[in-house]
């Protein structure tokens, strides 16, 4: 019999080197990909090596090249961790290595998509009768959505888009909030609906689409549309007045799509529920699992309101692809045909911290978001320039895009933590992303001190 499992034991052991070190290891990388490509290229091997130290090889190689932003002190983009229970299913997936595309070919693939979906749903308060597609990421769910909702679109306009394509189509509108993740815009490129054609609709200072606006754009055209909100605003964690962009949308029969990659888990915790009243209202939802869920890459959910644009939107055709009536095909609502079975470390971190613990998890990283905000602004001529509503804290410095950059580069050397700048209302600034299972209002209070100290001494 082949040895299957020395390599994986030895990626245990490195894992544990890892992990255990996670949370005291400077968060930033200490070599560059060239380094690494130094390290560990070379000419195409023409012989094959032992696994294990292929292994050994990989994970001594590529240490100095790896962020810790798994820990609990990344507070750059918007990231998360790996719950543990979500990293050790991750590794199951790996190990069953199913093509959890058809029921056919593994049962447990579409069983475990299958509950994952109920338990989404659930959490989020969305319908429970909407259709769920675990696919890559955020991009991957906003791609789905819309093209569920350009298959719904034009079909209420007598047109089969999936058949005839969009050559000489209806005219189809789409408006989107000013402040649109670029996801949406190369989404709409994917789609054929092209990235600028978009109608612009403004946003208010914190980032939020005005409702009026978008329902006097509405007003000023008629025929299949299409709308594009937003729960979570990259920036500022602000929200998206839901209820009124769902009026307008209904009042002209307009397909509401909500971005919401990390935003709509503020669904899933009492004390944020409110930011996202309305939502439900909405066609279709995007949401990351890999960000805010904390588990590891590639997760998200696309959620659809109306399951068969879903499968119109989405599904195979081929001859040997003979669906199994009354069970879940999972390549049904997603891009992908083979693909692996992407629920299951979901489903684990869904399991491992019940209702309660998704909602202590976000609230617990909320309330971490004002504590570092209120560190900041002690900080003088600092400026917190959004409404913390959320996870997110977006800082200002004195002095300029200059002083703003090298603040963030000098965080950055310090690698107590990590942070990026973002350009704000023209401005570059300071962003904070508070996303992280593990992290303590002590990583709080002593990130908060080195990003005074450096930016002091800057
Ligand atoms: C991160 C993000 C996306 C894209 O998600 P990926 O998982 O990176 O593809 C889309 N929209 C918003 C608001 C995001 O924060």
């Amino acid at each position: 019999m082949p040895d299957r499992t020395a390599a994986l034991q030895a990626a245990v052991r490195h894992a544990e080197t890892y992990l255990s070190g996670l949370d005291e290891r400077p968060v930033a990388a200490r070599a560059t990909a060239p380094d690494l490509v130094e390290r560990l290229g070379g000419p195409l091997p023409e012989h094959g090596v032992d696994p294990v130290r292929v292994i050994d090889d990989l994970a001594v190689g590529v240490d100095p090249g790896l962020v810790a932003s798994a820990g609990p002190r990344h507070f750059g983009f918007v990231v998360g961790g790996a719950l543990p229970a979500a990293l050790a299913a991750d590794w199951l997936v790996s190990a069953w290595d199913q093509c959890a595309a058809f029921h056919a070919l593994s049962p447990a693939g579409s069983a475990i998509e299958e509950i994952t979906s109920r338990w989404v749903l659930d959490l989020l308060g969305l319908p429970a009768g909407a259709s769920v597609g675990f696919v890559t990421g955020g991009q991957g769910a906003n791609t789905t959505c819309l093209a569920a909702a350009r298959h719904a679109v034009l079909a209420g306009a007598g047109w089969d888009v999936e058949r005839d394509g969009l050559i000489g189509a209806p005219p189809l509108r789409v408006l989107c909030g000013e402040q649109a993740h670029a996801t949406i815009h190369t989404a709409l490129r994917l789609l054929g609906l092209g990235s600028g054609t978009a109608v612009s609709i403004p946003a208010d200072a914190q980032g939020r689409m005005d409702p009026d606006a978008l329902r006097d754009a509405l007003a000023t055209g008629s025929g299949p549309a299409i709308v594009c909100a937003q729960a979570g605003n990259v920036a500022t964690g602000a929200f998206d007045a839901f209820d009124p962009i769902a009026d307008a949308c209904a009042a002209h029969g307009a397909w509401l799509h909500v971005d919401g990659a990390f935003g709509l888990w503020a669904a899933a915790a009492p004390a944020t529920r409110h930011l996202t009243r309305g939502v439900d209202r909405a066609d279709s939802w995007a949401v990351d699992a890999h960000k805010w869920l904390n588990v590891p890459y590639d997760c998200a959910a696309a959620i659809v309101a109306h399951p068969d644009a879903h499968r119109a939107a989405m599904s195979l055709a081929g001859p040997y692809l003979v669906a199994d009536p009354g069970q879940r095909d999972n390549t049904t609502y997603v891009p992908e045909s083979s693909r692996r079975a992407r629920a299951v470390p979901v489903y684990a971190a869904i399991r491992s911290l019940g209702r309660a613990g998704v909602a202590e998890m976000i609230e617990r990283n909320c309330a971490q978001a004002r504590r570092m905000a209120g560190h900041l602004a002690a900080i003088p001529g600092v400026t917190v320039l959004n409404d913390v509503v959320l996870n997110q804290v977006l800082v200002a410095l004195p002095g300029g895009d200059d002083a703003n950059r090298a603040a963030v580069a000098a965080v950055q050397r310090d690698a107590t933590c990590w942070l990026g700048g973002t350009t704000w209302q023209g401005a570059h600034v300071l962003r904070i992303s508070i996303s992280n299972w593990a992290t303590t209002d002590e990583d709080i209070d002593r990130s908060a001190a080195a990003i005074t100290a450096a930016v002091r001494r800057d």
